[in-house]
């Protein structure tokens, strides 16, 4: 697979990928909710494989991740474990691509969490809070509030 290119509303933030998942996770969680205004979506990409350039910002939202976003024109960039297991690997938003490169939706976890005013459609894996919670012990340890 040739490299995937992705940029920001404004085009101050670039980012090219060489491997870039095919799959997209969406997030109800009351962080992600928060943050991004309703779900937060993202496609998997390791560190290494990730090159960026721009203004970006970040916020440590958890003990365990960090949001980065445009400084300029405040598109949200990504989501990213510090610590833990996944250390380092990027979960980046669908709309940074064209087309969401290509990947189709997967999975919902905090599936339960989701206003009741919409719901994302689809034959995808839904993951309740309790399910994934069980599965993540370590997800909401010092949590910002
Ligand atoms: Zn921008
Ligand atoms: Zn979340």
């Amino acid at each position: 697979m040739s490299a995937v290119s992705g940029h920001c509303l404004c085009g101050a933030v670039r980012l090219t990928v060489r491997t870039l998942s095919d799959e997209i996770s969406a997030c109800h969680c009351e962080m992600c909710r928060r943050w991004s205004g309703g779900i937060q979506m993202g496609i998997e990409a390791a560190e290494a494989d990730v090159r960026v350039t721009g203004p970006v910002k970040i916020f440590r939202s958890s003990h365990l991740a960090e949001r980065a976003w445009c400084d300029t024109c405040g598109s949200a960039l990504w989501l990213r474990d510090v610590v833990g297991p996944n250390q380092g690997l990027y979960e980046l938003v669908p709309g940074l691509f064209d087309n969401a490169a290509g990947a189709r939706l997967v999975r919902e976890v905090y599936a339960d969490c989701a206003p009741s005013g919409y719901a994302l459609a689809g034959d995808h894996r839904r993951v309740s809070k309790a399910e994934y919670e069980m599965t993540h012990p370590f997800v909401h340890e010092g949590e910002v509030r």
